[in-house]
C-alpha cells in the first residue's frame, strides 16, 4: 500500500506540495499521463517526492514528480493551450494541451 499525500503530517505537505497550496482537495495536473487528481491522493515515495496518483501513469510520470502541477498554475502558464479547460477536472479524464504533440 503507497503512502499517499492525505496520509502526511502538516509539516511535510508543506515540504512535498506541488500545488499552490497543501490542500488535500486541490487538484494536480500530471503532464505525463495527461490526467487530473486530487493533491490528496497524490503518492509519496521514499525520498520524500510527490508522484502522480495513478497506477498506470507512464514510467516517466512515476520517476519524475515533475511531471506534476497545480491545475490552476498549470492552466495560467499555458493559457491559450487549456483555454477549453474547465475550471474543475474530472477524475480519469484526459487533458491535452492544444498545440503541443508529437
Ligand atoms: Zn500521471
Amino acid at each position: 500500500m503507497s503512502k499517499r499525500f492525505r496520509d502526511e503530517r502538516a509539516e511535510m505537505k508543506a515540504l512535498t506540495q506541488v500545488a499552490e497550496d497543501a490542500g488535500e482537495q486541490t487538484w494536480v495536473y500530471c503532464s505525463a499521463c495527461r490526467r487530473a487528481m486530487r493533491q490528496g491522493d497524490c503518492v509519496v515515495t521514499d525520498d520524500g517526492s510527490l508522484h502522480c496518483a495513478y497506477d498506470d501513469c507512464t514510467p516517466e510520470g512515476n520517476l519524475a514528480y515533475k511531471s506534476l502541477y497545480g491545475w490552476d498554475a498549470y492552466r495560467l502558464a499555458h493559457g491559450v493551450e487549456t483555454a477549453h479547460w474547465p475550471e474543475e477536472p474530472s477524475l480519469g479524464d484526459c487533458y491535452e494541451a492544444a498545440g503541443v504533440g508529437p
